[in-house]
């Protein structure tokens, strides 16, 4: 899906500890949420992501911090090694990356634009926001709709 681009100005965030700093230009609002299991196990709960960002939207300082794990073929996720703090799902096929919202200081109104891989979500995670979901399978289709290859 590509980007739209509308003036706003630039997202700082940063891990924990203060050792990665991050910033997004142009950012757009919302948060997507993810329920895989992955993400559960990854961050112990539902993933909060900013909307994915290619990385010439993106600048990091301390990027010598950043340790980045392969957890699938397509896919890595980034946490701070001193601190813990996850950073970042990078979707390597799109060269696409999603935020931890949680790193940001956000206006106050954004709010969850939509939740995915709703299949997999447990009861203890059921948000209250009335947002579009999609499934999975649902995910993997538009993907592939999109000229991704998961096969
Ligand atoms: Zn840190
Ligand atoms: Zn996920």
């Amino acid at each position: 899906m590509p980007d739209i681009p509308t003036p706003s100005t630039p997202l700082t965030g940063q891990c924990l500890c203060g050792a990665v700093r991050i910033t997004i230009e142009q950012p757009r609002s919302g948060i997507d949420v993810c329920h895989c299991r992955m993400c559960q196990r990854w961050g112990g709960g539902p993933f909060f992501s900013l909307h994915s960002v290619k990385q010439a939207a993106m600048a990091i300082e301390g990027a010598e911090h950043v340790t980045a794990y392969r957890s699938s073929e397509w896919a890595e996720r980034a946490f701070c090694k001193t601190c813990g703090s996850n950073l970042y799902y990078h979707f390597i096929p799109g060269e696409h990356f999603s935020f931890m919202a949680g790193l940001f200081e956000l206006p106050e109104d954004w709010g969850i634009d939509e939740q995915i891989f709703v299949d997999e979500q447990p009861a203890w995670a059921q948000l209250a926001a009335d947002s579009p979901r999609k499934t999975g399978a649902e995910v993997i289709e538009e993907a592939k709709t999109a000229g991704y290859d998961f096969d």
